[in-house]
């Protein structure tokens, strides 16, 4: 009965590792996977993390009972603290409801299918370009798709004029999709000037705001700033949805631990929309994973911890900060054409480099080189071994 079924083809993001691995090559660099990697480019499991989970298997008063549709309560509760600040006037008036989810495309997805089922306007924009995920998922949520302009290839920066003008245009209700910031795949956010501008567009055309938060701490390496943009839109009082993910900025990748919260006009609403959303959810999964939301709420909830977390995410974000000014300065060391400033300006995992999809194959058939072919290198992939041998691929592939 299956005989007809066609391959599907591999996804863009996880099938450069599926390369990547094929390749015999001692030198093989995979830029491709949005992980973050040590200098040694081992993936990191954080201390802060292997204390906790001692912590929970040593204690027996715990068992592995199902938990809520919604999760565990505790971690509902501090990931809203997390990303609206422990002071928010939403969170304070009972006017958020927060749910777990798989991780943040998880969240994405039932804030998606919840938005399909009871929000009036089914179309969401996307910024040009996107995580290549954004458009199915809210695709098979069942709303439709459209795009706003994001990225000037010209100036490897914001297109601001665009985003303004597409938002302009889209008829009122419509929701719009923002990265909270690391704007994945570029490294390019707007300034706290223009997400006010972008806020006040948003609300006098009475757009819905759903923010993906997949980068928080990792872009500056402070938590509270990199939630800035939120809490801009949380302190005018309208109503926004946020994705949050805990595998960056906790490294719980496989953990598959996230939120998603919506942030309502009174607490009585967010009571009715929680109660949709388990609707959503019990379907769809039942209820979600408890260890790796036991480790983010523990952590969360204890102030040594958390400052031990805070210490451990700065490093991370210092060390992918350190790579994009050792990989610019060896460009410059090598006088390779272009102007490569965009590498030390852009922000987060990501440099949107500039490559195109032919530069992209050569560096991968020549120098073992493995990243998606819009040219978006993994900065937490590179290690200052590593870098010589990018910037020389690099220089080659932009003077050949
Ligand atoms: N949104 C963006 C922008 C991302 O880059 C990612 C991870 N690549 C995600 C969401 C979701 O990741 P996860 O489901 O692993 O939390």
């Amino acid at each position: 009965v299956f005989a007809q079924i066609v391959r599907a083809p591999e996804d863009p993001i996880l099938g450069v590792t599926v390369a990547y691995n094929k390749d015999p090559s001692p030198v093989k660099l995979n830029l491709g996977v949005g992980a973050y990697r040590t200098e040694e480019g081992k993936p990191l499991v954080l201390n802060v993390v292997r204390r906790v989970e001692q912590q929970l298997v040593n204690d027996v008063s715990r068992n592995k009972e199902y938990i809520p549709i919604t999760g565990l309560a505790d971690f509902n509760k501090l990931s809203a603290k997390l990303i609206f600040g422990s002071d928010s006037p939403a969170v304070q008036e009972n006017r958020v409801t927060t749910v777990q989810g798989l991780s943040g495309t998880g969240s994405l997805r039932v804030g998606g299918e919840f938005l399909a089922k009871h929000y009036h306007q089914r179309t969401i924009y996307l910024p040009t370009p996107t995580w290549g995920n954004h458009p199915k998922v809210f695709t098979l949520a069942g709303l439709s798709v459209k795009a706003y302009r994001y990225y000037a290839p010209s100036t490897r920066g914001l297109d601001f004029e665009g985003l303004l003008e597409d938002l302009s245009s889209a008829p009122s209700g419509s929701i719009v999709l923002l990265h909270a910031c690391a704007h994945n795949p570029t490294g390019v956010d707007p300034t706290l000037e223009q997400w006010e501008q972008i806020r006040q567009l948003i609300r006098s055309k009475a757009l819905l705001p759903f923010f993906d938060s997949a980068y928080q701490g990792f872009a500056s390496g402070s938590l509270d700033a990199d939630a800035q943009p939120v809490r801009l839109f949380v302190a005018d009082g309208g109503e926004l949805l946020v994705a949050q993910s805990y595998a960056k900025n906790m490294g719980l990748y496989g953990e598959r631990v996230g939120a998603l919260s919506i942030v309502c006009k009174s607490s009585d609403v967010a009571s009715r929309v929680e109660s949709q959303l388990k609707l959503v959810i019990r379907p769809m999964y039942s209820s979600p994973p408890i260890h790796g939301a036991s480790i983010v709420a523990a952590i969360l909830k204890d102030g040594n911890l958390y400052n031990e977390w805070t210490i451990e995410l700065k490093a991370m974000a210092d060390r992918i900060i350190s790579m994009r000014q050792q990989l610019f300065d060896a460009l410059v060391a090598r006088g390779t054409p272009g102007d490569w400033s965009h590498i030390i300006r852009q922000i987060g995992m990501f440099t949107f480099t500039g490559l195109n999809s032919e530069q992209v194959s050569f560096m991968t058939n020549e120098y073992h080189i493995y990243m998606t072919s819009d040219g978006r290198i993994s900065m937490a992939g590179l290690s200052s071994k590593t870098v010589p041998h990018l910037a020389d691929a690099i220089h080659a592939a932009v003077t050949r």
